[in-house]
């Protein structure tokens, strides 16, 4: 096996990213992922949704894919979605791992990259974080104790183990082992690469969802994650000696928080110290 200074560094290039997301969420959610995080991962964003959107098709610079699925929260709809994330992954070969993000993730994409340049992407690799200890569902005949990965999380999967799941994600197929299985997305990604093929998750301490209490987070490390969210009130905290935007114009604090990584960045230039 290679060490990680024989293999050829991870670069952001090497990721496909895709959100599954929501016309209603354009405008709001996708909006402040085109203004910070969007522009690290040099506009490589796949965002599933459903519907057609001019405006935002052009602002992303032709990044939205129209699914074809339904616009309900459902199981159904949903896993539609990330079944068409898992197939705009497979379809370009030139990635190494697939990031799945909700829309409400915001993405350090230096420290992301970091992160899964530790491990061999030559390997099968499962990576999140739990929301839950264990799920249980039923698939088939059989019961199956399972770890997931929170979707609203973040979920990156090494291609090989990618390839191994195509039997139960690809073309269309997702969605039947979602119903088959009964559960959501999320949980049915977890059931497919731990029981079904059999690949150990990955606990990453670095990705984030609003189950959490993201104030708790601890502001000295923010910086550092490499995946956070927000919910209303459930946001990161910034440290006060940090520079920042009010509550009222960055109530997600995640143009703040961008703009303490990238303090370059021209969206970041009311930040700026005179
Ligand atoms: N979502 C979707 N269609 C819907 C509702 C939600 O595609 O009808 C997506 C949404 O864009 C997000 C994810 O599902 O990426 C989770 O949705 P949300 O954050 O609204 O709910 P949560 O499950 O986090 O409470
Ligand atoms: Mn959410």
């Amino acid at each position: 096996t290679l060490t990680s200074t024989e293999r050829t560094k991870l670069t952001v290039d090497d990721i496909g990213f895709t959100i599954k997301t929501s016309e209603k969420f354009h405008s709001t959610r996708i909006d402040l992922i085109l203004k910070t995080w969007f522009v690290q991962t040099n506009g490589q964003i796949n965002f599933i949704t459903d519907g057609e959107d001019t405006v935002y098709q052009e602002k992303s610079g032709n990044k939205l894919i129209k699914s074809g699925c339904g616009k309900s929260h459902g199981l159904v709809d949903l896993c539609c979605k990330v079944g068409r994330e898992y197939d705009t992954f497979m379809a370009d070969t030139s990635k190494r791992w697939w990031c799945h993000f909700d829309d409400d993730n915001y993405v350090n994409v230096g420290s992301l990259v970091n992160y899964l340049d530790q491990f061999d992407d030559k390997k099968d690799w499962y990576i999140g974080r739990k929301s839950r200890p264990s799920f249980k569902s039923r698939y088939r005949t059989r019961w199956y104790v399972y770890e997931f990965g929170t979707g609203g999380g973040g979920v990156c999967i090494s291609r090989p183990l990618a390839i191994k799941m195509e039997p139960y994600c690809g073309n269309g197929v997702f969605p039947k082992t979602c119903q088959a299985a009964g559960a959501a997305d999320d949980c049915v990604i977890g059931l497919i690469a731990t029981k079904l093929i059999g690949t150990k998750m990955t606990e990453s301490p670095l990705f984030h969802s609003h189950i959490e209490r993201l104030g708790k987070l601890n502001s000295s490390t923010l910086t550092q994650q490499a995946c956070v969210s927000y919910n209303g009130k459930n946001v990161v905290n910034l440290p006060a000696s940090l520079p920042q935007f009010s509550k009222e114009e960055d109530p997600t604090r995640i143009l703040s928080l961008h703009c303490n990584i990238y303090p370059k960045e021209n969206i970041c230039a009311p930040l700026a110290k005179t």
